[in-house]
């Protein structure tokens, strides 16, 4: 019997408030804050606040606690390393748990050639890397990205960005250069081919193209999956014009599809991948792992004092021994398991226009009407509100999806009490309307 959800005091209680007063008070307002969640502690799929209130995690801080929460496997590698030492700088000097973690990735990353890899503190930091890496390699500046995507808030970053317009309004000038298409949605059918063909036919010739940067899973943008045509388009470019293909698995990586990368369930192979989010159980640590003839900078010119810290590398090597060792392929299970019930809902609520996802990467797209899939904002604020106050959190993603992205270590009964949830907070809303 889970010990979890447990409502004591309606969310935030007491405790919770205090919290939340000071972080109002003293906090950067650029924050967001989905709902009032004031964590104190976790254990696996459970998160606790600071009243006492126990939640079933379904969100893992946007995809990061990839093992849930304080995995004993992950904390004690994390407090071992950290008895030794804590920093020494690996742009300047060496120690295992640095040259291990590159070891494990350039095995891990897609593609069968030799591969290298460089370590970074985040998501942002991987892309603004891979951007530096794929024009020195190509000598060449224009890069593709595509609507809806999301790599970051870094300059570089926000630059590819296109999935809200308040992550790069009054940011500019941003980086020249960066060319959006439409990113194929199976969901909202469109030209995606003929917008590329445009684009080479009026706008930038194909050979100025340094790289193109893609999500292989749209994650911020709405948990879309695409066709492998459109991936496998886009290996064919790169193939044909010289350019890099660049897989951005910030969010899809390390298990969380089923496999170790969400390439492999596409059967594309990008020339670089990108990692961070789940790669350290929650400890800040991202790749850039890219086939050995591209990584072809030159010594000195990238580098970064903190990244690849060594009690971050020990927590990612545990927690890749992890996900090898059954959660990758308990993702498929549970997603499987997630995705068949998620189903049922649909036929039960109109509201729900969509449901699609692969291993434990699940969206539920809301819509007004679903003949015309018009989007219903609002829906998901709802939503994730009913559920938090049932003990279930969710977060939401795109104009109206609720993406669904638990630790890969959830079991039936987690799956069971997560779509009861569910579908009592949307019986609960259509009362309520
Ligand atoms: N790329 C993708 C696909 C992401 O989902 C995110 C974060 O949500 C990032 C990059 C940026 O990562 P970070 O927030 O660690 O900088």
């Amino acid at each position: 019997m889970k010990q979890y959800p447990h409502i004591a005091v309606a969310p935030p209680g007491p405790k919770a408030r205090e919290v939340i007063e000071k972080d109002e008070r003293y906090a950067s307002p650029s924050y967001v804050k989905e709902y009032p969640l004031v964590m104190h502690r976790g254990s696996g799929p459970m998160v606790e606040d600071v009243d006492g209130n126990r939640y079933l995690d379904f969100m893992t801080g946007i995809a990061v606690a990839s093992t849930g929460h304080a995995h004993p496997k992950v904390v004690a590698a994390i407090q071992q390393t950290a008895q030794r030492f804590l920093h020494i700088c690996s742009t300047d000097f060496y120690y295992p748990e640095f040259s291990d973690l590159c070891e494990r990735l350039a095995y891990l990353g897609p593609g069968a050639g030799p591969k290298r890899v460089f370590l970074t503190n985040s998501g942002a930091e991987a892309i603004e890397g891979a951007l530096k890496l794929v024009r020195s390699h190509t000598r060449r500046t224009n890069v593709i990205a595509f609507e809806g995507s999301f790599h970051g808030r870094t300059t570089g970053a926000i630059s590819l960005n296109s999935s809200k317009t308040k992550y790069r309004r009054h940011f500019g000038p941003l980086l020249a250069g960066v060319h959006h298409l439409p990113f194929a949605n199976p969901y909202r059918p469109s030209d995606w081919k003929g917008a590329a063909e445009e684009l080479f036919r009026q706008r930038v010739g194909p050979d100025e193209i340094a790289a193109v940067f893609v999500e292989p899973i749209l994650g911020e943008g709405g948990y879309i999956i695409p066709p492998a045509e459109f991936l496998q388009y886009w290996r064919d470019f790169c193939d044909e014009h010289g350019a890099l293909l660049v897989f951005d698995e910030v969010q899809s990586g390390i298990g969380r599809t089923g496999a170790m990368f969400a390439s492999e369930t596409f059967g594309v192979v990008p020339d670089v991948t990108l990692s961070a989010k789940g790669l350290g159980s929650g400890m800040p640590i991202g790749a850039i792992i890219a086939k050995e003839s591209a990584m072809s900078w030159e010594q000195g010119t990238h580098g970064s004092t903190f990244a690849g810290n060594p009690v971050c590398c020990a927590a990612a090597l545990a927690t890749l021994d992890l996900v090898e060792g059954g959660l990758a392929a308990n993702a498929r299970r549970m997603g499987a398991l997630l995705l068949a019930g998620l189903r049922d809902l649909k036929e039960k609520h109109d509201v729900i226009g969509d449901v699609r996802g692969r291993g434990l990467m699940i969206g539920i797209e809301f819509v007004q009407d679903r003949a015309t899939k018009e989007p219903f904002e609002g829906m998901c604020a709802m939503v994730e509100r009913a559920a938090f106050e049932r003990g279930l959190l969710l977060l939401s993603c795109g104009r109206s999806v609720i993406r669904i992205a638990p630790p890969l270590v959830i079991d039936e009964e987690d799956v069971e009490i997560a779509l009861r949830i569910l579908d009592e907070a949307l019986l609960s809303l259509r009362v309520a309307a």
